[in-house]
């Protein structure tokens, strides 16, 4: 058994890895970019080296210095992950030549697998059925064309090389071949450097079922039963399960050995995934991933095993841990990948901090593999996906209902995802009753990406009501700051009344500006009118951690708010997302002024309370002044950190719009 092993990766798979290292004893080495400096991975590993700038192609893909990183660090083996260098046959002829062992298959295995026309020539010849289509070496458009009428249309034309849906073309039509051929190949030697093509006939309603197999250095090979990834958006896995419902069991059994045929047919070693398309009775094989896949824990949730450390295990030589009449499945689980990626605009992946990040609770139902944590970024530079999250149950139906839950439970705020289309699927009653196959997300589309609603009523009383709440704390935190314990900033209410005893908030939904009226009563009661809709009436209202509760008429409602300045996400719940800005002129006149040192009136009004002296260091966000303008109060805060060097006006002042009511003397090297 190794002592130490490198991750030669990053994100969930690398945090995923370590962990079952360290189940093992085993020392572990991660690797990162400068971008990962803080990652996850690198907290989670013994040692960290960084490989080189954020760029994949100069860190995770620098074969040569991760394999110096491996010498310098005494690791024996290296575990390439999924993605990135786990396929790459090079990559592991020049691990063997350095001495140390790659955590994967053989050379040889990788590099005939690694085509899919290739892999096809050697599957015909162990007996695995195929797809009908045409995988010769012959390329010219004239071959082409001849094969794929002979193949009959429809015809999917695939880059041989290819991975993750690239160089793919549905021909329907013969007069459209020409174009696909040209496209494909444009593709195809874009993303692989390879251009060469295979044809084949184009399924119309075929399920996505592969096998996971594991085989060892000892002449043993099983299969570990079956996923089933139908659920794609653009030839990609969206959700996966296992095992793959309403499949015969005979079908089950064939399929398994057809892809130990198929392992034993390339002298495999380690976890390799067999993929087959299944539609009316019959599966075809369409090819093998020689490494683990994203989708792996499906399998570990239902046969209770470790797939990495069986990877571990061969790759040091020792034999499966269990042969084929030792595995048993109970049960079944589901995978969702949860993506920064925005389903109204065409799934394009999104960037920025992951402000709330607040994963359902794990436990022997529930798992989520992440690479990340709150606070952290999801940037340009990798695959935008935040997390996949694993249930299992029982039965099938039950494993559904605790994946929707899960998904209505997971808070993620900062940036757009998928999480609200996930839960959609998960709910779908065609996907309940396994009308599953892999057209099913376009065929209800309009089910799954309903088109972006305005913002309910119940979310503008909850935005106003978190607006309040937070100016209450800050009004309370500028009372403690202050001299005068018994300022009214400290009454019950936290408000000063007004005359007329309430105020406007205005929001923008998208374009549309709305507005909410708050009126106050008695003990912290306010009825709330959202324009053009009802009023109703709030009480216990409070706001801790991002969650707001509050009773609105008879209801007791919990909502998660966050608030990032004028930005309000709300999360109800049910993976519903409600988005909101305040449209609040004096916070924008503040943010303007921001940094300058000078701090004017954003709007007439009368000075409150002077929370400061002239000469006092304060911290940047210290609150120096309280104002009160428009019937509201605005706290106005230091821009940075620095000395006051002027207050202009005391409490009772009538101040202008624009007046310099304070400066400051910035820190050098600390503005804003
Ligand atoms: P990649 O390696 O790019 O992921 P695959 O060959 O694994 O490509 O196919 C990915 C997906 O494309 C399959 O799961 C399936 O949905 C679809 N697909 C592939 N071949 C066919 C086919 N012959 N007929 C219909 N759909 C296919």
């Amino acid at each position: 058994m190794f002592d130490t092993i490198l991750i030669a990766n990053r994100g969930e798979i690398a945090a995923r890895v370590i962990r079952t290292a360290r189940r093992l004893g085993i020392r572990t080495v991660a690797v990162h970019s400068d971008a990962d400096a803080k990652a996850l991975h690198v907290a989670l590993a013994d040692e960290a080296v960084c490989i080189g700038p954020a760029a994949a192609s100069e860190s995770y893909l620098r074969g040569d210095t991760i394999l110096e990183v491996a010498r310098l660090t005494g690791a024996q083996a290296i575990h390439p992950g999924y993605g990135f260098l786990s396929e790459n046959a090079g990559f592991a002829a020049a691990c063997a030549d350095s001495g140390i062992t790659f955590i994967g298959p053989p050379i040889e295995a990788i590099r005939v697998m690694g085509s899919k026309a290739e892999s096809k020539r050697v599957m015909s010849g162990a007996d695995v059925p195929l797809v009908p289509g045409y995988h010769g070496t012959a390329q010219d458009l004239d071959t082409l064309a001849a094969e794929a009428g002979r193949i009959g249309y429809p015809v999917l034309v695939k880059a041989s090389a290819g991975g993750g849906g690239k160089g793919m073309r549905v021909v329907r039509d013969p007069a459209d071949f020409a174009d696909a051929v040209a496209g494909a190949r444009r593709e195809a030697k874009a993303a692989f450097g390879d251009d060469s093509l295979l044809l084949e006939k184009y399924l119309t309603r075929p399920r996505h079922v592969e096998i996971q197999v594991f085989a060892d250095t000892h002449g043993n090979a099983v299969y570990l039963f079956e996923r089933d990834c139908s659920l794609q958006r653009r030839h990609q896995k969206v959700i996966e399960e296992a095992p793959a419902p309403s499949l015969p069991d005979d079908i089950r059994r064939r399929m398994g050995e057809a892809a130990v045929a198929a392992a034993r047919a390339v002298n495999y070693v380690g976890a390799g995934t067999v993929e087959f398309l299944y539609e009316d009775g019959r599966f075809y094989f369409i090819e093998m991933n020689t490494r683990l896949q994203v989708e792996h824990p499906v399998t570990e949730m239902i046969t209770g095993q470790d797939l990495v450390e069986w990877q571990i295990r061969v790759a040091s030589g020792q034999p499966l841990p269990l042969m084929q009449d030792q595995l048993v499945r109970k049960g079944h689980a589901f995978e969702a990948r949860l993506y920064a990626e925005d389903p109204q605009r065409d799934f394009l992946p999104q960037t920025g901090r992951l402000v709330r990040l607040r994963p359902p609770a794990e436990n022997a139902h529930v798992r989520v593999d992440t690479g990340v944590r709150e606070g952290d970024s999801v940037t340009v530079h990798y695959d935008p996906m935040i997390a996949k999250l694993i249930v299992w149950d029982e039965t099938r139906d039950a494993a559904l209902r605790r994946l929707h839950r899960a998904l209505a439970d997971y808070q993620v705020v900062g940036v757009t995802t998928n999480v609200a289309f996930l839960t959609a699927i998960a709910g779908h009653a065609a996907f309940k009753d396994v009308e599953i196959d892999t057209g099913f997300i376009e065929r209800h589309r309009d089910d799954l990406l309903p088109p972006p609603a305005p913002v309910p009523g119940r979310g503008l009383v909850l935005a106003a009501l978190a607006v309040l709440m937070r100016r209450h704390g800050e009004a309370r935190a500028a009372a403690r700051t202050g001299t005068d314990p018994h300022s009214p900033w400290l009454l019950a209410t936290g408000w000063r009344l007004n005359d007329d005893n309430h105020h406007d908030l205005r929001f923008l939904d998208g374009e549309a500006l709305r507005t909410v009226t708050l009126h106050f009563r008695a003990g912290g009661t306010y009825e709330v009118q959202v324009e053009g809709e009802g009023t109703v009436t709030a009480s216990s209202v409070s706001l801790d951690d991002g969650t707001l509760t509050v009773v609105l008429g008879a209801e007791r409602v919990r909502a998660t708010v966050v608030m990032q300045k004028d930005d309000i996400t709300i999360l109800p719940g049910a993976g519903l997302v409600w988005r909101l800005r305040l449209d609040d002129p004096a916070a924008k006149a503040a943010e303007t002024e921001g940094g300058s040192g000078k701090l004017t009136a954003p709007m007439p009004g009368t000075v409150v309370r002077v929370l400061v002296d002239e000469g006092q260091d304060v911290e940047r966000g210290a609150p120096l002044m309280l104002l009160e303008a428009m019937k509201m109060e605005h706290t106005i805060k230091a821009p940075a950190a620095g000395r006051v060097t002027a207050v202009n006006f005391a409490a009772g002042d009538q101040v202008a719009e624009g007046v310099e009511l304070l400066s400051i003397e910035i820190e050098e090297g600390k503005k804003a």
